[in-house]
């Protein structure tokens, strides 16, 4: 067994379920400080983050991750249970296998092989890894991001080791994120009996045809990195249940998940005007959840895509689809962010699993990756 699988194991054998870390940080951070990692536990309520790193000059090379995992699921629709890493015909089966425990163990080793060869590298080498990336990440990255900006600390080039691939892994590399807001509006009308409508004022009628026009905006036409901004209505309601009662009040919620040529200033404007036209009496509240981001140049692009061209001779896909990351609270520092991982066909399911050969080419990619910039 080689020692990315190794340890991708030992990862997987603790159950750590978000916000839960279960020891997965201190057994990495164990390895790291072995050859010169400085090791900073940051922990923030529940969560408990590793900043670690090797190195104080510039420029800052960053591996970003977490350590935590989804719920397991039913248990009766796993074939093994899923905190018990099993291989079985060159398949790794466990939960967090491919999310992300898989990569976190690629990258200790990439750096352990790297380190052992250049042990005078240029730069400096670190890991932020979290416990929350699957959780509310209120704790996670977020405040971590916030500590080293207030000590000036600047990570230049970060790799998320999120699973980006879909087939092969190296396939996709993921250079950006759509950015995503939440809209909840209340529109407020009069309630009265059906009989009697002019007495009443409904709210349903004066709402739908704003809600259609939402419906059918074209925001944006997207650009060659960004598909076109989406505009969803994710839930709605009104109504008492009686079908004699004109309701007294309709609430929408709706998602944008949108492209770098929208801010979500934008947005918030034209949504409002859009309902100011209909003369809405209504209550908005906002929740931006992430400002998109892009990664369209750079030496890290460069890198990584020429270290997965050397390793298996794949011609990755740059793609920004998918949900958010936490790439999103990195890239707003002025670093380039780029996600990197193996294939994510089964994440969050039962029976998650990864390619042992896998995690063993990813391992390789992200060292040749570090050759390129730091050797
Ligand atoms: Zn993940």
């Amino acid at each position: 067994m080689s020692d990315v699988i190794a340890l991708a194991k030992e990862l997987i054998r603790r159950p750590s379920v978000t916000p839960l870390d279960e020891g997965c940080q201190t057994l990495m951070a164990e390895r790291l400080a072995r050859i010169g990692f400085v090791i900073e536990p940051m922990v923030f309520e529940d969560t408990t983050n590793l900043w670690a790193r090797r190195g104080s000059e510039g420029p800052l090379f960053c591996f970003a991750g977490h350590t935590d995992v989804v719920p397991a699921g039913p248990l009766d629709k796993w074939h093994t249970p899923p905190f018990e890493p099993t291989i079985k015909d060159g398949v790794l089966y466990g939960r967090g296998a491919a999310d992300m425990k898989g990569s976190l163990a690629s990258m200790v080793v990439a750096v352990e092989r790297f380190v052992a060869e250049h042990p005078d590298h240029t730069g400096s080498i670190a890991f932020l890894i979290t416990s929350d990336e699957e959780g509310p990440f209120i704790n996670g990255t977020t405040r971590v991001i916030d500590t080293l900006e207030a000590r000036n600390e600047k990570i230049r080039w970060c790799i998320v080791g999120e699973p980006s691939s879909t087939a092969v892994v190296g396939d996709v590399v993921k250079n950006g994120r759509r950015g995503s807001i939440t809209g909840d509006l209340l529109v407020r009308g009069v309630q009265g009996h059906v009989a009697y409508p002019h007495l009443a004022d409904n709210p349903i009628h004066k709402a739908a045809p704003a809600l259609a026009e939402l419906a059918a905006t074209e925001w944006d036409e997207g650009n060659a990195y960004f598909p076109p901004t989406s505009f969803q209505i994710a839930n709605i309601s009104a109504g008492t249940g009686a079908s004699n009662v004109i309701p007294g009040e309709l609430q929408v919620q709706f998602n944008f998940r949108f492209s770098t040529e929208l801010t979500d200033m934008d947005i918030r404007e034209r949504v409002e005007a859009l309902l100011d036209k209909h003369r809405l009496d209504y209550q908005l509240s906002w929740t931006l959840s992430g400002q998109p981001f892009l990664t369209d140049t750079g030496a890290l692009l460069d890198a990584a895509v020429a270290a997965i061209e050397a390793v298996n001779g794949q011609q990755p896909a740059l793609l920004t689809t998918g949900g958010t990351s936490d790439g999103r609270f990195i890239a707003p520092t002025g670093a380039e962010v780029i996600e990197l991982g193996p294939v994510n066909a089964t994440i969050h399911k039962v029976n998650e699993c990864v390619k042992e050969d896998d995690l063993d080419l990813l391992a390789d990619m992200y060292q040749g990756v570090l050759e390129r910039l730091l050797a």
